[in-house]
């Protein structure tokens, strides 16, 4: 399509012309009352571009015909913003169209409104919701990828800042998701107009050097033809031969990343033959490597070991009697619709795709990797599997009897192992690489025969390998492991990590509510008892870093029933201060103060994280605090503090308990001027039996420094006891 076209206002007549142009049987009433309700709800909103804001939902729904999806879906499409935007509800809509069209439209609205440039465990936690709604209902995803689509191609008019962040996350999490769903058109150009925004300059030079370079064009064209001619006088003239330029991004990537010239890139240009079926293609490669020398591991199967979108089709690169390399990519016709559409394919084609297990195998991933993730409740995993997995760059390695192994770059051998076979991966003791021994976390490189040494059958997998890894798949398979084999071990190990990691974070919560504190905390993470909690530690399955966030929000709780001072001294790790307050986890966050409670300094506060607006700061006295922190929303209270506290020490009071005699008070005098410790008030009173009770503020760092103090304490002569006050 051409640009023009592209980013044409659309009316409803278009929307109705492509309807007809598709040739499929559309429920035409529907989808015109959709539209008046639209254009009702959307009436006297404009577009920042100046027109009428109905004419976004219209071209979303042509985009979506487009894809060949359904009349729900169109209508959806058309009711996209409703919702979200006007004073229709997601019951009327239901009222009017049905609950499918309802769910999709709320399943629209829900994506819109998540955000993926804040927080990371928030991102990752709207990332999971996405997935879930995904692997509900694609078209969810495909009418919001639409949406989405339409919006980059008329983001000009948008502010510099919004642009850019709307540019990162299409780059970030919708194109990766076109990617994972096959649909490389949508996927290339979503790349390409966020590349427009995040690197202008970089893409007006690729743009300008694609569009100077005639020469290539017409050398391309006349390749084309030849092999026209050559594949006609074979028998196999029954084909279609595109010219293809590689996507401006794809350029960018090779030429940025991989710091090649533009001349170096290898594929810009192409030429794809569609044929009939698979044998034809296999034999139209044989052809191809007659006609032109090809360059040797610059060959690729995609039919017998298809990506993990489902992309097949033969690439190979071969040399042009000029001495210039090119790509020629063979492919079916139905690989070709898959390639273009993707997931959409089926509903676009259904007759060339045998609909639903094709459907099922696209988004199994989706559920895989859901899977794979509920039982550790790991939200930020889970944006680093999808983030890593959703590169688009894979490497391929051969087994020494010739089997193709497709790993996501950056993989090592232990992964490799594990793709074979999780007995494989767990008996791994060593690796060759085309025949040399090579360390079990070497990278794979495509075109690498590996060797995976295995030892005896009850080896087992290391710990360490977890850190090792590139796919979820080997990390799930040694998780497993380590879950199935080594119960006791991993309860053990599990319960020493949390307690040193209990130490490290100065939490100590009381004997008598331990056990209590513990079963409620493997409740939350949908655990049974906390021996599983602790094997869940153990195993890996949960990571103990995100799991001491929650640990402390409860920990707070529990405190604050008592001694809201000690809540404060919970030291916080990160040191860099936005607005003389430092938020724990959140470095240069937006912090502002909440006008309930006006904070001042040297109170004790907390911190909300809003929804878009930073962090609100409260005092930890705040009802709103309170009752917020008993509430749905506990997870987005965190730690905070004054930032000019960072040197100053905490005050803690101590009562000591003591047989009276001269010099006691004088011997602890000395003690904390020793220990360097400021003192703010001293007082002692006898008691008539004989003994003494004194009463002790100092300045302490944390507790740990404190019982410090309290050990060197008791020491003194004739002190009895010391509690803290
Ligand atoms: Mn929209």
């Amino acid at each position: 399509m051409e640009e023009k076209e592209k980013t044409a206002v659309k009316t409803y007549a278009d929307l109705k012309q492509a309807i007809v142009d598709s040739g499929r049987p559309y429920d035409h009433d529907a989808i015109e009352r959709a539209y008046l309700m639209a254009e009702k709800a959307h009436a006297g909103q404009k577009r920042l571009s100046g027109e009428l804001y109905v004419s976004h939902p219209i071209a979303v729904a042509c985009l979506v015909v487009d894809l060949g999806l359904d009349t729900n879906s169109v209508i959806a499409a058309l009711l996209h913003d409703v919702v979200e935007d006007t004073d229709i509800t997601s019951d009327d809509v239901r009222a009017a169209f049905g609950s499918d069209v309802a769910l999709l439209v709320d399943g629209v609205t829900k994506l819109t409104q998540m955000t993926f440039s804040s927080v990371e465990e928030q991102q990752a936690e709207n990332l999971r919701k996405m997935l879930l709604a995904m692997s509900h209902d694609v078209r969810v995803m495909l009418i919001k990828l639409c949406d989405r689509l339409h919006n980059m191609r008329t983001g000009d008019g948008w502010p510099e800042q919004k642009r850019r962040d709307k540019a990162l996350e299409t780059m970030e999490v919708y194109a990766p998701i076109a990617h994972r769903l096959g649909m490389s058109n949508v996927k290339e150009e979503l790349e390409d107009r966020s590349l427009r925004y995040l690197d202008p300059v970089g893409y007006q030079d690729i743009n300008d050097a694609l569009t100077k370079n005639g020469a290539a064009d017409s050398f391309i064209a006349g390749i084309a033809e030849k092999i026209r001619e050559r594949l006609a006088e074979l028998g196999m003239g029954d084909c279609t031969i595109k010219k293809r330029v590689k996507s401006v991004y794809g350029i960018y990537r090779k030429m940025y990343m991989q710091n090649r010239s533009f001349e170096e890139i290898y594929d810009v240009y192409a030429v794809r033959i569609i044929l009939n079926t698979v044998g034809e293609c296999y034999n139209a490669l044989g052809v191809i490597h007659d006609m032109y020398h090809p360059i040797p591991s610059r060959f690729k199967d995609y039919i017998s070991t298809p990506k993990p979108n489902l992309y097949k089709s033969l690439h190979t690169t071969v040399i042009g009697h000029e001495g210039i390399p090119f790509e020629v990519q063979i492919r079916t016709w139905e690989m070709d619709q898959t390639a273009e559409y993707g997931v959409a394919a089926h509903w676009k084609y259904k007759a060339g795709v045998s609909a639903k297990d094709k459907l099922d195998d696209r988004i199994a991933w989706v559920r895989q990797l859901l899977e794979s993730q509920r039982e550790s409740d790991d939200a930020g995993d889970l944006l680093h599997e999808i983030k890593s997995e959703l590169l688009p760059e894979d490497v391929f390695a051969f087994t020494p009897r010739g089997d193709v192994i497709n790993l996501p770059a950056g993989a090592t051998a232990i992964d490799f192992a594990y793709a074979i076979h999780s007995a494989v991966g767990n008996r791994m003791v060593g690796a060759k690489a085309n025949g040399r021994i090579v360390p079990i976390d070497h990278k794979v490189a495509t075109g690498e025969i590996i060797e995976v040494i295995t030892g005896p059958q009850d080896k087992g997998p290391s710990r360490d390998w977890l850190n090792i890894v590139a796919t979820s798949e080997a990390r799930n398979k040694i998780r497993n492991w380590f879950k199935k084999e080594r119960k006791e071990e991993n309860i053990a190990e599990g319960k020493a990590a949390l307690e040193k990691e209990l130490r490290r974070n100065l939490v100590t919560i009381p004997a008598e509510k331990y056990d209590a504190f513990m079963a409620d905390l493997a409740r939350r993470q949908r655990l049974n008892t906390p021996e599983e909690l602790y094997a869940a530690i153990g195993y890996g399955g949960l990571q103990l870093s995100r799991l001491m966030i929650k640990i402390k929000d409860e920990y707070a709780r529990l405190l604050k029933e008592k001694d809201p001072a000690e809540v404060l001294s919970v030291p916080i790790k990160k040191h860099k201060a936005s607005e003389g307050v430092i938020v724990e986890g959140l470095d240069n966050c937006v912090v502002k103060f909440a006008k309930c409670c006006n904070p001042l300094p040297g109170d004790d506060i907390i911190g909300f994280i809003t929804r878009g607006f930073g962090v609100s700061i409260h005092k930890r006295s705040c009802p709103n605090a309170s009752s917020g922190l008993l509430g749905e929303e506990a997870p987005r209270w965190v730690s905070a503090r004054w930032a000019d506290s960072v040197k100053e020490s905490f005050k803690s009071s101590l009562e000591i308990s003591a047989m009276d005699r001269d010099g006691l008070m004088a011997d602890v005098a000395v003690l904390i001027a020793e220990m360097h410790l400021p003192c703010y008030a001293i007082s002692a009173r006898q008691l008539p039996d004989g003994r003494a009770t004194m009463t002790l503020t100092i300045g302490v760092n944390n507790t740990e420094h404190l019982n410090t103090v309290i050990s060197r304490l008791r020491k003194i002569k004739s002190i009895t006891n010391i509690n803290r006050v």
